[in-house]
C-alpha cells in the first residue's frame, strides 16, 4: 500500500493526541485537535470499549503516523529491534529516530517530519558531504549532516531555522545554526525521544503473530 496522503489532522483526531504532522500550525488555535477532540466520523463521539488488542493497535499506528512509515516498512524495523541487544521498544524508537527525515526536523531545518521528508526527497541536503534523496537512510553516529549551499537561502529552510532557533537541539546531535549544519554525536536512548507512544505495546501486538 501506498503512503497515506489524505488529511493529517484526522490521523490525529483518530489517535486522539496530537502528532504535529502539520509544523507550526500544530502550535496554533487552529489545531483541529483544538476545536474537535474526538475520533472523525459520524459515530467519532461514541464511547468507546478500552480493549487490550485495540489500544496495541492504536499505538502502532500512532508511531507509524507520527514517522510517516508504512505498515511493512514498520515490521522490518520492528524485527531490525528485536534482533539487536537491549530492549526492543527502545530498539524500534531509536531506528525510527534515526531516520534522515526526522533528523533534519529534529535539527529544525524542517517544521514538520513530513516537510523534511520533502526536502531530503527534493536533495536538499548532504550527509558526510555526499547528498543523500533517501528520507529513511539511518544516520550514524559521526555523521554531519548539512544544507545544500544553494538551498541555504530558500525560504521554507530558512522560515524552519528561525522557528527551530527556538527549539531545543536534542542531546544526541549539535547544531551549528551559521553553517547550517549538524552533527550525530551519539545514538538516541528512549529518554532522548518524546514521543507519545508506548512502545511495550506495539511489542506486545507483535509478538502476538
Ligand atoms: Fe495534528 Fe497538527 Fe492537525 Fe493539530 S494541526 S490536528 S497537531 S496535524
Amino acid at each position: 500500500m501506498g503512503r497515506y496522503v489524505g488529511p493529517s489532522c484526522k490521523l490525529c483526531r483518530r489517535e486522539r493526541t496530537k502528532l504535529f504532522l502539520k509544523g507550526t500550525r500544530c502550535e496554533t488555535a487552529k489545531c483541529a485537535m483544538e476545536q474537535r477532540n474526538f475520533p472523525p466520523g459520524v459515530h467519532g463521539q461514541r464511547r468507546t470499549k478500552e480493549k487490550r488488542y485495540g489500544n496495541q493497535l492504536r499505538e502502532r499506528q500512532k508511531a507509524r503516523r507520527i514517522y510517516g512509515v508504512g505498515e511493512k516498512q514498520f515490521r522490518n524495523y520492528f524485527h531490525r529491534a528485536e534482533r539487536s541487544p537491549g530492549l526492543t521498544g527502545d530498539n524500534l524508537l531509536c531506528l525510527l529516530e534515526r531516520r534522515l527525515d526526522n533528523v533534519v526536523f529534529r535539527l529544525g531545518f524542517a517544521t514538520s517530519r513530513n516537510q523534511g521528508r520533502q526536502l531530503v526527497t527534493h536533495r536538499h541536503f548532504r550527509v558526510n558531504g555526499k547528498f543523500v534523496n533517501i528520507p529513511s537512510y539511518l544516520v550514524r553516529v559521526g555523521d554531519g549532516i548539512s544544507v545544500k549551499e544553494k538551498s541555504r537561502s530558500l525560504k521554507v529552510i530558512k522560515d524552519a531555522v528561525e522557528i527551530g532557533a527556538a527549539r531545543e537541539v536534542r542531546e544526541w546531535m549539535v547544531l551549528d545554526v551559521d553553517g547550517m549544519e549538524g552533527k550525530i554525536v551519539r545514538l538516541p536512548n528512549r529518554q532522548d525521544i518524546t514521543i507519545p507512544v508506548q512502545e511495550e505495546l506495539i511489542v506486545a501486538l507483535y509478538s502476538r503473530s
